[in-house]
């Protein structure tokens, strides 16, 4: 099997970004629609821009693994995954399509509008699984299509601590505490940074903290 039925219990409450990472679209769409492969999501978007949908959103798809956000641990039970066909960082990571970025708007609000989904629950699968994943990565830009999945938060003390910014922007306690580098990796790709590595420089503190604080 590669899906599963929802629990009664598991609201869908968000959005998840992928790439495929595989060399082209057929093998991409015979993994993600072979039931013995362990994968799949619920649509894929061709770097040509066609929508494929390939399980309702009613179904629980397994396109996220092993993944932790805020308290929440396996988060294909609460959300729609979406894939983008890009080779990925294994294959030649490319940048994604003006077409991809087009029928990606018209899936995302149609989404948002149907499920109730806060813009802010718009995630990467970088962020929920920094450990292993570093899709859609660096070269995707959401603001492409009008998003901001940040909404600000009032704080007096300007001089936040990059623990804090983490916490606040959504990584589990667990990540935090064990895979600390690859949290702020996974940020740095969300922020487009053309170098991902673990530093802490005094700009990437800005940056990070001016996305999440007033
Ligand atoms: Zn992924």
């Amino acid at each position: 099997m590669n899906y599963s039925f929802r629990k009664k219990n598991k609201i869908v409450k968000y959005i998840v970004i992928h790439y495929t990472g595989m060399k082209n679209l057929e093998s991409a769409y015979s993994k993600l629609t072979n039931n013995s492969s362990n994968v799949s999501c619920h649509y894929l978007i061709s770097r040509k821009g066609t929508i494929f949908n390939l399980l309702p959103p009613n179904i629980n798809a397994w396109h996220a693994g092993k993944s932790q956000w805020k308290n929440k641990k396996s988060l294909n039970e609460y959300s729609i995954g979406i894939e983008l066909e890009n080779k990925g960082h294994q294959y030649g990571y490319d940048f994604f399509t003006i077409r991809q970025y087009c029928s990606l708007k018209k899936l995302i609000y149609f989404i948002l509008k149907n499920y109730y989904i806060n813009e802010e629950n718009i995630l990467f699968h970088s962020d929920i699984s920094p450990n292993r994943k570093k899709d859609p990565g660096e070269k995707f830009y959401l603001n492409k299509i009008g998003i901001n999945r940040f909404k600000k938060k009032y704080q007096n003390n300007k001089n936040t601590s990059i623990d804090r910014c983490l916490r606040t922007y959504g990584f589990s306690i667990d990540y935090i505490k064990n895979y600390r580098s690859d949290c702020i990796k996974s940020v740095k790709r969300s922020l487009n940074y053309t170098k991902i590595d673990k530093s802490e420089s005094i700009k990437f503190k800005k940056d990070f903290s001016n996305l999440l604080f007033d």
